[in-house]
């Protein structure tokens, strides 16, 4: 029986359908990639001969498509004869079961999107994609020595935004193609990242600090005016301006950058210190095109690190990272999060914009008296009406509309989103695994003549993969190469194809 397999591969989590000639799922499965893509990938093709084997039937796979943002290094494990994008991939999932769906929501792991259909076919969509440029340079423990953040791995300890040294707990990598911002800050050095990666430091204009750092009498006016606070706080890179403030913690450079100061406030910069924190002034911001490779760090504790001597957000709101860290800090099974929701009849006020502030505020509301399932549940409405402000901002939602992705499994986020576009929220069959079915139904539309697919005793080879940056021509590409038993299977990350062109 000819068959056809799609693999949707994430930094969070790893899905594989299997289905037969007329579209039918014959098997799918999701488990947890655990920074570990390339185990994973081995993993999920051992089960899945496992369960070709206890089918008793004559199987064959005619085809395999890979989406995800880990689909090249599945295209290079496994032989894809096509790869394709998230969006593509679950437009089509969606679309084959329910024609007429307007608009997708999809909360993975890591990721939350968006996706606009018309008559069956993705006109528009959007993305949250918080993440800096490879070569970010991450301050890590005990040395300070700056690590590129492509080379820092799970456990590392890293400086934080609030001046210690705290464990890395997951890293993502991605391909991103889109608009990096250039963030360069006086007599600091550079930053790139993603346009939502949140930054964190001050708004000029918001708060006056240069009027107030000129006037000298920070603590007059600041009783007078309202709303008004030293604290730094995390702002998307799109959102910071030339003159507005971004924060080193002193305490990891405090020599070198006292020093500094010192020498600095001759020139009138208007550096200034509160706290732990250098506030250091934006001279330039740059906006560009950017494709390739793109990391971030989730660290434990402060939510931040430190890259170039500044200090980011890892914020993960708004996805199935930020819900699973809430329920373990409340003691509740992820599983069980909705069901608390579901139960509240007062849902408190919880600020979701960012982890540090929801987890702030949920620890006051504890401490008020509020009730769990009405924290919980307040969290859930935060969460639906930060993506809706955030990811969707701008898009008009039309039903029929359906909730995908391993955030779609909680009720409490599905009530959520129903409550705030008083809209009926439809979550179908396969919803953890639509971005792999979408893939195995596009392969199958297109069957190639002779499958890519390398077979399943490739899960019992030696697989590594490396990069280099290819210095063919200013664009310095990072370029990634796959390795099968020594040999090179795959190179991708190429904006001119140079690499990635040629037969292997
Ligand atoms: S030659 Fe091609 S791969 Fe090399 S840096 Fe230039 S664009 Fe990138």
């Amino acid at each position: 029986m000819k068959c056809f397999l799609g693999v949707d591969i994430g930094s969070v989590s790893t899905k594989f359908v299997l289905i037969d000639q007329k579209g039918e799922v014959l098997y799918s499965t999701y488990f947890r990639t655990e920074g570990d893509p390339i185990g994973s990938l081995k993993k999920g093709l051992r089960w899945l001969e496992e369960f070709i084997k206890s089918q008793g039937k004559d199987i064959e796979i005619s085809g395999l498509a890979t989406t995800g943002s880990g689909r090249y290094l599945a295209s290079a494990v496994l032989g894809a004869d096509i790869i394709k994008n998230e969006i593509t991939a679950h437009a089509k999932g969606v679309t084959h079961f329910m024609p007429e769906t307007r608009t997708v929501i999809e909360i993975g792991g890591q990721d939350s999107k968006i996706i606009i259909l018309e008559n069956g076919a993705a006109v528009d969509f959007a993305m949250n994609l918080l993440c800096l440029k490879g070569d970010a340079k991450i301050t890590t423990n005990p040395s300070y020595n700056p690590t590129p953040i492509r080379e820092i791995k799970i456990g590392k300890r890293v400086l934080t935004h609030q001046g210690r040294f705290m464990p890395v707990e997951q890293v993502y990598e991605r391909r991103y193609k889109g608009q990096m911002i250039e963030i360069e800050v006086f007599n600091v050095g550079k930053l790139e990242a993603t346009p939502e990666h949140p930054v964190w430091g001050l708004r000029r204009n918001n708060i006056a600090v240069y009027k107030l750092a000129e006037q000298q009498d920070c603590k007059n006016q600041h009783t007078k005016q309202r709303n008004f606070s030293w604290e730094p706080r995390p702002i998307p890179a799109k959102e910071l301006r030339e003159g507005d403030f971004v924060i080193i913690p002193l305490s990891g450079f405090k020599k070198r950058f006292c020093d500094f100061i010192s020498q600095e406030k001759k020139q009138d910069y208007r550096f200034f210190i509160y706290k732990n924190w250098l506030f250091a002034p934006i001279r330039r911001i740059r906006r560009y095109q950017f494709e390739g490779l793109v990391y971030n760090l989730r660290v434990k504790g402060d939510s931040s690190y430190v890259a170039n001597f500044v200090g980011v957000h890892n914020c993960a709101a708004g996805t199935g990272a930020f819900l699973d860290a809430q329920a373990f800090r409340l003691g509740i099974p992820v599983e069980k999060f909705g069901e608390f929701a579901l139960r509240s009849k007062n849902p408190t006020i919880i600020s979701s914009r960012c982890t540090v502030f929801a987890e702030s505020d949920m620890i006051h509301k504890q401490q008020v008296g509020h009730k769990v399932e009405d924290i919980i549940a307040g969290l859930c409405q935060g969460m639906a009406r930060n993506y809706l402000a955030g990811v969707a901002r701008g898009k008009k939602i039309n039903p029929p509309i359906v909730f995908l992705g391993g955030v779609s499994e909680n009720v409490g986020m599905r009530w959520a989103f129903k409550e705030e576009l008083k809209q009926e929220i439809i979550v179908p069959k396969y919803n953890k695994v639509m971005g792999a079915l979408g893939a195995a139904l596009l392969v199958r539309e297109s069957p190639p003549q002779k499958t890519r697919f390398r077979g399943f005793a490739v899960s019992e080879k030696e697989i590594k993969t490396t990069s280099f940056i290819c210095q063919g021509c200013p664009n310095h590409c990072e370029v990634i190469e796959a390795r099968i038993d020594g040999k090179v299977v795959a190179r991708w990350g190429d904006r001119c194809g140079r690499w990635s062109n040629l037969k292997y």
